[in-house]
């Protein structure tokens, strides 16, 4: 998901234009020329979970574009008025309908290309019982052997997979991996 350059100003509806706004920023805003609206644009976060049951972890079939049919871990982009932990948490429910407990943040990826920042936690599944939403076509649980790593939906979800497994092979969870993807 490339950045989408912003058409019409959120204020007046009239067609804004790029330019440096002349209060001493540096950077070209969408600026709206009749009302002089500054447009700011940020990353956005996302937020999800790793669960897991003993030595499995839970993953989502999308049925959802980009990437419909591949396998990824519950996530998806955090609402206004919630924290990081409530919004994995909600995506978790929403994508996987599952019953855990919410652990430790595990990892924060900042995508720099497409402006997001992305936010795991681990969780701890209670049971295999679950009840996915319509975002999720299957939710499965996999062994590290048994991940289909050539059908993992985001590079996010593959580095932190794979530092997931690393860490548990380690022992211990003490790190939280700041990740940077140009
Ligand atoms: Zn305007």
């Amino acid at each position: 998901m490339l950045h989408v350059p912003i058409k019409h100003c959120k204020n007046c509806g009239t067609a804004v234009v790029y330019r440096i706004p002349d209060d001493g920023d540096t950077r070209q805003r969408a600026v709206c020329p009749a009302c002089n609206t500054v447009h700011y644009e940020n990353p956005l976060n996302v937020v999800g979970t790793i669960p897991v049951l003993g030595d499995r972890v839970l993953l989502c079939k999308r049925n959802i574009e980009p990437r419909w049919g591949k396998w990824t871990l519950p996530a998806g982009f955090m609402e206004l008025g919630e924290s990081t932990a409530q919004g994995a948490a909600r995506e978790t429910d929403e994508e996987a309908g599952a019953a855990y407990e919410m652990e430790g943040l595990f990892s924060v990826i900042s995508v720099v290309r497409v402006g997001q920042v992305h936010l795991f936690y681990r969780a701890r599944l209670l049971n295999d019982r679950f009840d996915p939403g319509h975002e999720t076509l299957e939710a499965r649980l996999f062994t590290e052997e048994e991940i289909p790593w050539d059908e993992i939906a985001f590079r996010t979800v593959r580095e932190t997979l794979e530092r997931y497994f690393a860490d548990r092979k380690r022992g211990s969870f003490d790190i939280v991996h700041t990740i940077d993807i140009a």
